[in-house]
């Protein structure tokens, strides 16, 4: 490439917005705010957001999503991060603090759990919601996109992870989700799912802890690392080996902020003891 349409590059990619990823801490004792000690779990909600890029056309804007999509399942993962902040505050005080990262916008605007060559990273369609602002993307949209909302949000992740490692801390990730309970008309009956990457360890502590916590528990469903939905835990946590899992709870059980609560209350200890079992805090 020449100087000018170098500068021309670096021109474009600085005049784009930057969304990073959203942090919250709590503390040792629960409370919200940066404890003294390095926190001993990141949690992570990549879906945690249905807000869209509405002023900023060249991200795709409002998508031209009606107001029933935008509210729906394929937006967001509905009570995922009212889920996520009640077990940070909870498994903080096991994990000597806890780390939040979340989400600003909605994964139709990227799928912060896709990489760029995913064609669901920016979806035509999901499941029967078509995404009008997502329809022939150019290379270019693909890459604004990319540098605005992907690689911030991953900046983010990466950095928390390295100021505690960096202390002396090495936290289990512990990624945080939600799936509708009637996917293409097929009613799911599970209702909690731990999924795992290559290193099963943490999840299959889960999956011991959880036999008595009144959910119907399943590993790997509704979905498995073959689906490619382990993006993260393999950005972040498979290069560092950290101790890392995925839940996903089906979302008409967390619909608003009292069951997210209760939610929480009944998985902490369960995770509090898996994260233990395995010398993971
Ligand atoms: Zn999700």
């Amino acid at each position: 490439m020449s100087q000018p349409a170098q500068r021309a590059a670096n021109s474009q990619a600085l005049s784009l917005p930057r969304f990073d990823g959203v942090v919250e801490q709590w503390r040792a004792d629960g409370t919200p705010g940066v404890g003294e000690t390095p926190a001993g779990v990141v949690l992570i909600c990549e879906h945690a957001s249905n807000t869209l890029p509405v002023d900023y056309p060249e991200l795709g804007g409002d998508l031209g999503l009606d107001a029933d999509t935008r509210a729906s399942h394929a937006a967001y993962d509905i009570g995922a991060l009212g889920l996520a902040r009640g077990l940070a505050a909870r498994l903080a005080r096991v994990a000597g603090g806890a780390v939040l990262v979340h989400a600003p916008l909605s994964r139709l605007a990227y799928d912060l759990n896709r990489a760029p060559d995913h064609l669901a990273a920016m979806p035509p369609k999901s499941e029967l919601h078509l995404v009008p602002g997502n329809q022939n993307l150019t290379p270019a949209d693909r890459v604004a996109r990319t540098q605005a909302i992907c690689q911030p949000f991953h900046a983010t992740v990466a950095s928390e992870i390295a100021q505690l490692v960096a202390r002396g801390r090495r936290p289990a990730l512990i990624a945080v989700h939600s799936f509708t309970p009637v996917y293409f008309g097929q009613t799911r009956d599970v209702e909690f799912g731990v999924i795992h990457d290559d290193d099963t360890t943490l999840t299959m502590a889960v999956m011991m802890a959880a036999k008595d916590c009144g959910l119907d528990t399943r590993l790997n469903e509704p979905y498995s690392a073959a689906g490619d939905v382990t993006h993260t835990i393999r950005l972040h946590a498979v290069p560092m080996r950290l101790s890392n899992t995925m839940l996903e709870i089906r979302n008409d059980l967390i619909t608003d902020a009292p069951a997210q609560d209760a939610m929480a209350e009944r998985l902490a200890p369960v995770l509090a003891v898996a994260l233990r079992e395995t010398g993971a805090v």
